[in-house]
């Protein structure tokens, strides 16, 4: 047994005594009361300090090293004035509660790591549907929209739907939202109920058709900024689709050289050494085609550096007038993106926001999945999110 005013100290709760402590096997058991004090009835408002009856409930709390067992007795009181009977207060249990409000909060804490609910339950000796029970009730809005907003779509898997939006501010690191799916009115419909949205000054995406529209509607005066990382992907997807194409016309020895080159082509030119820059240049020589596309990938990464918009249309658009005339049918998807896009792309020259950040958030989500093995409701799923993500 455990000395009594020890086991208060560890315990920490607000206005108890207790009575004796014990282990029981892998339990710790706490017999505590409430200190006697009078109550104020609260149906008529009347004082009184006269006990009706006791009631011991048992009460989980926070694991103090093992799993902690609390046998609360209670006081029930009797209002002479109503001739009523209730409980005594008590500021550490919720009304028909059975864990301590500590031990919720506990819990939902603990859904913030990356863990499965059944690790966090077997810990707080509950079930996983009472650990999910506690963290479904809580409700994450966003309130405001930031200065600047970036939105991207990831595959969750969620509520009957493949993909999920997720909302987050780049510039201050935080995620604001994730949404069901990415249908252009659900979005609509969700950004217009905010008064917040003339705060938003750069909406920062992908190269999804769907939200520009979205955009267009709900930020009118915000600048559309395209994520730098989507925009060159698509020149790489091109040099390497030409590679592909090429690899294929060669003979099979030859053909294995050109696939293991592939890292060369998309390695920076500035750190290539002279050893590379030979292999480079014998495949240049069997495939001029490839040369062309790598030139038009190198051309096309300085002008992703450019640092003002004014440097980069000028850029850009040289970069299309050379990209048309090379002709390469591998890189028209691109051109036509590039052109559809134009105005975006360079207002990323000007600001220094992009995506990144959201991408980060998509492959925490990603570790999540796995870790729970999917998350078939939505809100559930919106609920480990967001606070695994801020
Ligand atoms: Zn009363």
């Amino acid at each position: 047994m455990l000395k009594e005013d020890y086991t208060t100290v560890i315990l920490d709760l607000e206005g108890i005594e207790v009575k004796k402590a014990e282990q029981d096997g892998e339990e710790l058991q706490i017999y505590i009361e409430m200190e006697r004090k009078s109550q104020i009835c609260p149906c008529c408002g009347e004082e009184t300090q006269r006990i009706h009856d006791y009631r011991t409930q048992r009460v989980k709390d926070i694991p103090l090293g093992k799993k902690t067992v609390l046998y609360l007795r209670k006081r029930r009181y009797h209002c002479r004035n109503c001739r009523k009977h209730f409980y005594e207060a008590n500021p550490f249990l919720g009304r028909y509660s059975s864990m301590t409000k500590r031990l919720i909060a506990y819990i939902l804490t603990q859904f913030k790591d990356l863990k499965p609910a059944s690790e966090i339950a077997k810990e707080c000796n509950i079930s996983s549907s009472t650990a999910f029970r506690c963290f479904d009730c809580i409700s994450y809005r966003c309130r405001s929209l930031p200065h600047v907003l970036s939105i991207d779509e990831f595959k969750g898997n969620a509520g009957g739907e493949k993909y999920q939006s997720i909302l987050t501010d780049p510039k201050n690191r935080k995620v604001l939202d994730i949404l069901p799916n990415r249908y252009e009115n659900d979005l609509i419909q969700y950004f217009r109920s905010f008064s917040t949205r003339d705060n938003v000054h750069y909406f920062v995406t992908d190269m999804n058709f769907h939200f520009r529209n979205v955009a267009n509607i709900c930020f009118p005066k915000a600048k559309i900024v395209v994520d730098k990382y989507h925009v060159t992907r698509q020149a790489m997807w091109a040099m390497e689709n030409v590679r592909k194409a090429e690899q294929k016309k060669l003979p099979e020895p030859l053909r294995k050289y050109f696939k293991r080159s592939k890292s060369l082509l998309s390695k920076s030119i500035e750190r290539l050494t002279p050893d590379e820059m030979n292999k480079l240049s014998l495949m240049f020589e069997y495939s001029p085609r490839l040369a062309r596309a790598y030139h038009l990938k190198n051309v096309f990464l300085s002008v992703m550096r450019s640092s003002s918009s004014s440097e980069g249309r000028k850029k850009l658009s040289g970069w299309l007038f050379l990209a048309e005339f090379e002709n390469l049918p591998e890189f028209s998807p691109c051109i036509t993106a590039y052109r559809n896009w134009f105005q975006e792309i360079l207002n990323s020259f000007d600001v220094p926001y992009a995506n990144g950040y959201t991408e980060g958030c998509n492959n925490k989500t990603k570790v999540l999945k796995r870790v729970c093995f999917g998350v078939r409701y939505f809100d559930r799923f919106r609920n480990r999110i967001l606070p695994c993500s801020t």
